[in-house]
């Protein structure tokens, strides 16, 4: 296999990792924690040297884009330095980052000053009361005093992620569609998926298509152009906004065809597929002592065995805490 090209079994070439810095959170969306999470002690993290050293290595197999997520990955201390020192790393082009958005209104400058080059924030709700609900804090306006700071502090458009989920914000969807009227954001709503099988339920889910009818009554949907790194969402335009609409079908209607993404957990587990296991311990090569070529050779060989689609999990039970999405980054 060629240098610089990390391909799967399936031909997919896979150029787009995820890290999980952390597990931890600010916040307990009910949707994404589970009861009784347990986080990882300190010592049990990659330090950011170890996600350093890494990413060098998957940059060297073929690695362009590389998203900072969590837990809340802007609570973990230094996180500025690592993304200044990520976006160094020969063959990185581009680095982002998803965050609950608590802590933007300070860091969103700080944030494009260490050449970040696109921002995620998660808002499910835009009623205090709901979000509060939802998330156990008090803190909407700190969310959205962070988005206008990201867009002042120039990302452009600032992606807002919104699970879509009956009963909970389906009543929001054209409130969150009006926004992107006059502001520059893409507002995402995202298929509700059964990552922590006891948070789902059918009840709860609405599927995209459902969701585009409710849009499409402010007006048609135009199709947008997408970004060259953009991922598996749709992109619309209402009628003369300034800003868009993506819907992200996780459930109901698969990409794993064009799927081209890795995830490393904050215990330095090497995920193929999201709602895979891990599929290869690298903390536990690092902390052996083994030299780039080995790691680089037994990513090389898990990758290879990246599944062809997924199978989302169904089953609660022991254990299923290690599935939350704060653990794997969403
Ligand atoms: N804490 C950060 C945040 O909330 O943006 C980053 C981590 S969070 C796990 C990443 C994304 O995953 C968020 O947009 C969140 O809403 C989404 N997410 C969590 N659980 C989900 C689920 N079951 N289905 C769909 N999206 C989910
Ligand atoms: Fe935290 Fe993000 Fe999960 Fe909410 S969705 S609990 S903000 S990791």
């Amino acid at each position: 296999m060629s240098e610089g090209l990390l391909r799967d079994g399936f031909q997919r070439s896979v150029e787009y990792l995820r890290l999980s810095v952390t597990d931890r959170c600010s916040l307990r969306c009910d949707y994404c924690m589970p009861a009784g999470m347990k986080f990882t002690p300190n010592c049990d993290m990659l330090k950011f040297s170890d996600f350093l050293f890494l990413v060098d290595i998957f940059a060297s197999l073929g690695i362009r884009k590389v998203r900072v997520t969590g837990g809340e990955p802007l609570i973990r201390r230094g996180i500025l330095r690592f993304l200044r020192q990520l976006k160094e790393i020969p063959g990185i082009e581009r680095t982002v980052v998803t965050t609950n958005g608590l802590k933007l209104y300070k860091m969103a400058p700080h944030l494009k000053s260490a050449g970040v080059a696109g921002l995620n924030v998660s808002l499910d709700s835009l009623d205090r009361e709901k979000y509060k609900k939802i998330t156990g804090v008090d803190q909407i306006s700190k969310v959205i005093s962070g988005i206008d700071s990201a867009i002042e502090a120039g990302f452009a458009p600032v992606k807002v992620n919104v699970v879509a989920m009956k009963g909970v914000n389906d009543d929001e969807f054209l409130k969150f569609a009006e926004l992107t009227r006059d502001k520059n954001i893409q507002v995402r709503f995202i298929e509700f998926m059964p990552a922590t099988p006891s948070l789902w339920s059918s009840e709860r889910f609405i599927a995209v298509p459902e969701i585009k009818k409710h849009i499409e009554r402010l007006g048609p949907l135009v199709s947008a152009d997408k970004e060259k790194w953009g991922g598996p969402a749709e992109i619309y335009k209402l009628d003369g906004a300034v800003g868009q609409i993506g819907f992200i079908s996780a459930v109901s209607r698969h990409f794993c065809e064009s799927c081209n993404r890795l995830r490393l957990t904050s215990t330095g587990q090497l995920m193929t597929c999201l709602f895979g296991k891990g599929d290869l311990d690298l903390k536990k090569m690092i902390d052996g002592g083994a030299d780039k070529k080995t790691i680089k050779q037994a990513i090389r060989e898990t990758v290879f065995d990246k599944n062809g689609v997924r199978v989302l999990p169904t089953a609660a039970g022991p254990g299923e805490e290690k599935r939350s999405m704060s653990c794997v980054g969403g």
